[in-house]
């Protein structure tokens, strides 16, 4: 069974090195907005050679699509396995779990522009498109966004959306309108789906994915909004009227095979649910930690706290947690290094249960502390309001429900 190595434990401690320096002190600004996470997130990428290290996976990835665009034979659908792919993806989640400890909102804005912006290029733009925007995104010179959601269409993403792309000669014109987008605020690349208006009813047009500068014509967006927790990522809403763009701008630069942009968006939820269990992980051992220690030296009735059998038992339910969470985690590292990922029913149970036990432990943490856990000095106030978005975003709880229901009734 795959375990963390000393290795990890080592890269672990130097990420929460840089945390303890570079954002424990700005905890309140990032939480108040007054900071944005953009260059904490800069300067991780830069201390630790994050940019560096995924650019270098991009590269591997292109020069193999070029050998192939230039008609050498390479192994087809080869999945990648052994001990380098689980390195690589436990190398890739440490720093999500050590960020958690601190500013999941942090993750969340890391995640969407690294994550899903140029994950969702990477895997269905042409050769041209990755070149020309992924870099860039890699290296967090630009900061992406990943817009599906509408005022009218959440859980039901595809089916209930309205904006449109019409074909005009040689043009796309864009018009709809984007909500809760993560990074919109600020970001100067958006990938953003519409439905194509080719005259067919609304419920058989299909879906087409556009890559939009953040200055395109037509592209406006609102300021962030102000929401319950996540504060250090910015949210906001996008609107797009008679936007036009070339065939250059349309994902894959191809109107064939429109029916695959349910899927690969389907492929970005599977990535983003196992980015929640990582974030889960952070935020509970975080929880833990801090109440151990409190329920050590807080007194009432003459005892410390920690000696009320109540108190044990929150305690208990939270390592409980830590480790079922931790367990999910290191599960999917080894699937991953078997060249398997999860199925969409193992990913949608797994992110059920880390974000609600994630909840369950922020707000038990804060009724540790009694009235101090209220206080928004006491970090696991923070949390406790970041904690709640785990349970609706990447997919609700209640559609992850339906998701584990619909694989075992078929
Ligand atoms: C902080 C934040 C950041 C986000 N970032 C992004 C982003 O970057 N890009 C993006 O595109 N979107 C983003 N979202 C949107 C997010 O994915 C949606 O909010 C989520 O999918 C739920 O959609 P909704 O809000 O429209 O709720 P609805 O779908 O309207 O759901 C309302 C309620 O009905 C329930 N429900 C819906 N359908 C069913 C069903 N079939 N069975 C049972 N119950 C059901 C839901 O579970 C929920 O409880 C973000 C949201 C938040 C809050």
């Amino acid at each position: 069974m795959f375990e963390w190595s000393e290795q990890h434990r080592m890269v672990r401690k130097m990420f929460r090195q840089f945390c303890e320096k570079e954002i424990a002190p700005h905890l309140d600004a990032l939480d108040t907005e007054k900071m944005l996470p953009y260059p904490i997130m800069r300067k991780l990428y830069q201390q630790f050679g994050i940019s560096e290290m995924l650019l270098g996976e991009y590269r591997k990835q292109i020069d193999k699509e070029k050998r192939r665009a230039a008609g050498e034979e390479l192994p087809k659908g080869e999945k990648k396995t052994g001990s380098d792919t689980v390195q690589m993806a436990a190398m890739r989640i440490l720093p999500i779990i050590e960020l958690s400890r601190y500013v999941p909102g942090l993750v969340t804005a890391m995640g969407v522009s690294v994550g899903l912006t140029a994950g969702a290029i990477m895997s269905r733009g042409s050769l041209a498109q990755k070149e020309r925007f992924v870099p860039d995104i890699l290296s967090l010179k630009t900061i992406g966004a990943w817009a599906i959601t509408e005022p009218g269409s959440g859980s039901d993403a595809f089916g209930s959306m309205r904006a449109t792309a019409k074909i005009d000669g040689d043009q796309f014109v864009l018009n709809g309108e984007k909500t809760f987008i993560t990074n919109g605020p600020h970001a100067d690349t958006v990938v953003i789906y519409a439905k194509l208006d080719r005259g067919e009813p609304l419920e058989q047009r299909l879906p087409v994915a556009f890559i939009l500068d953040g200055d395109t014509p037509g592209l406006t967006r609102s300021p962030a909004f102000r929401k319950m927790g996540m504060h250090s990522s910015p949210t906001g809403q996008l609107f797009l009227e008679d936007v036009r763009v070339g065939r250059d701008r349309l994902m894959g630069e191809s109107l064939e095979n429109l029916t695959e942009n349910r899927s690969a968006a389907k492929e970005t939820f599977g990535q983003e649910r196992f980015g929640v269990a990582a974030m889960a992980l952070g935020m509970i051992e975080r929880c833990l930690d801090l109440c151990v220690e409190y329920a050590r030296v807080r007194h009432q009735f003459g005892r410390r706290i920690g000696d009320f059998q109540l108190i044990q038992l929150k305690l208990a339910k939270m390592a409980v947690a830590r480790q079922n969470v931790e367990n999910i985690l290191l599960r999917t590292i080894e699937m991953l290094g078997m060249g398997k990922s999860p199925s969409l029913a193992e990913a949608s149970a797994a992110k059920l249960y880390c974000a609600q036990a994630t909840m369950e432990v922020c707000l038990e943490a804060v009724q540790l502390h009694g009235g101090y856990g209220y206080m928004a000095e006491y970090h696991v106030e923070q949390l406790a309001r970041d904690a709640k978005v785990l349970q609706i975003y990447g997919g609700t709880d209640e559609i992850q429900v339906s998701q584990i229901a619909r694989s075992l009734l078929g």
